[in-house]
């Protein structure tokens, strides 16, 4: 089965039928952004906790200001002060009021507090020029969220919204699911480090970076085991300590030339296939498979290729890891604005810039397209999808495409 070249929907199914979300572990608020909650989060108390001020002013009886209006107030007897944080030492009286700051307790015997730009003082009386209803500038006790109740479910993705929530419930720490160690290795005899002159017949190694920054995007830190040479044994001591992470990516030597043997260490090794070769280009000679828990990425090495592979089949799967059921970008349909031929079995991935006009979807491609063309994925914000046949797909035809980012949207 898994020799034979399939779909990129069937090639992303497979992966995902690998990947699991990870064991559970606690986690620091302050580290838990991205994170999947592996718990539910019950509130122990309500929010807010107490009735409490909306407004700057004056807490009274609101059956003290029925009459009250510009031309005659009501004129209250003015007690204490209540900022916010202090309880009220004093509860108040039949035509009493005190001031009182956003956020601070009602006092008891108080029900509506009288905006400061509705009053004024004058020694210790205050003249109200407004009847309040009960109820008015009071924010009550558990209007947000009410004590037992469920604030969060698991599964929920943690964003700044549902860490404050947390915050807000006293939960310093939250149970997630943990991170996916992931190892990356580069291979290629021609390649050198990013910091090195190049020699004859030498090129850089940009895989690992471009790779390491799409799992920083997620928020995980790859490790960079380094570059091996086109050597089998070196290859396989590489790659067997890349095996202890939870994923693996190598990137080349995993087409049909003579030094690539990425697959036949990978056999040697047990990984166990479960697929090799997806009907596409960039990035057809994907090997994925698994040993035991860990799964084994053979990207191409042409670095758009593995670009291309890592947002297809590898970012689904660090995602699903992590706890995600979501694992895909948003996917749109666009009208493209160039002719793209493709009368090839596989599906052509453009690299392309896409914006909104007059409520539709553009997809425009950013320039040549080989897949060792980084060049043109540098300021591409989608993959649009043109499916091999007889032509491809014309200027104004529709096609679907990923959004990769929400930058980069200019017309
Ligand atoms: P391979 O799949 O090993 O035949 O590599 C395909 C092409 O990608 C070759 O032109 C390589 O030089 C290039 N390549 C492989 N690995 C890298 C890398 N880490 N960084 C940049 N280019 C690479
Ligand atoms: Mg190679």
């Amino acid at each position: 089965m898994a020799t034979k070249t399939i779909s990129i929907e069937e090639a992303r199914a497979r992966v995902l039928a690998e990947a699991a979300p990870l064991s559970v572990e606690a986690r620091l608020l302050v580290e838990a952004l991205g994170a999947v909650l592996a718990e539910e989060i019950i509130a122990p108390h309500s929010v807010p906790p107490f009735d409490n001020s909306a407004m700057d002013g004056f807490a009274v009886r609101a059956a003290d200001t029925v009459d009250a209006s510009a031309e005659s107030p009501a004129d209250l007897l003015l007690g204490e002060t209540i900022p916010a944080g202090h309880v009220a030492a004093h509860s108040l009286g039949a035509g009493e009021a005190a001031k009182i700051m956003t956020g601070a307790p009602l006092p008891d015997g108080a029900d509506a507090v009288v905006q400061s730009e509705s009053a004024g003082e004058k020694g210790d009386r205050v003249l109200i020029w407004e009847a309040v209803k009960p109820g008015k500038n009071i924010r009550r006790a558990g209007e947000d969220v009410v004590q037992g109740e469920k604030v969060l479910g698991a599964g929920s993705v943690l964003g700044p919204a549902e860490i404050g929530l947390a915050a807000s419930m006293g939960f310093p720490t939250v149970q997630v699911h943990r991170q996916p160690r992931v190892a990356i290795i580069s291979t290629g005899s021609e390649l050198i480090e990013v910091d090195q002159p190049l020699g004859p017949g030498q090129i850089r190694n940009s895989n690992s970076y471009s790779l390491r920054a799409q799992c920083q995007q997620l928020g995980i830190e790859a490790t960079a085991l380094g570059i091996v040479p086109d050597d089998y044994e070196a290859t396989r001591r590489l790659v067997e300590q890349g095996l202890g992470y939870d994923v693996l990516l190598t990137s080349g030597g995993v087409s049909v030339g003579e030094f690539d043997f990425v697959k036949d260490i990978q056999d040697e090794l047990g990984v166990e296939r479960r697929l090799w070769g997806v009907a596409m280009k960039p990035g057809k000679p994907l090997a994925f498979g698994v040993r035991g828990s860990t799964l084994v990425f053979g990207l191409p090495g042409n670095p758009v290729s593995a670009m291309v592979s890592f947002e297809l089949f590898v970012r689904p799967a660090l995602l699903r890891l992590m706890g995600y059921r979501k694992t895909t970008r948003p996917s749109y349909r666009a009208i493209i604005a160039e002719d793209v031929a493709n009368t090839d079995g596989r599906v052509y991935v453009v690299r392309v810039r896409a914006w909104r006009e007059d409520g539709s979807w553009h997809v425009s491609s950013t320039g040549a397209q080989g897949s060792g063309i980084l060049r043109s994925m540098v300021g591409a914000n989608g993959l649009a999808f043109v499916p091999g046949g007889p032509r491809g797909v014309r200027a104004g035809e529709g096609v679907e495409f990923l959004l990769l980012r929400e930058d980069l949207q200019e017309p």
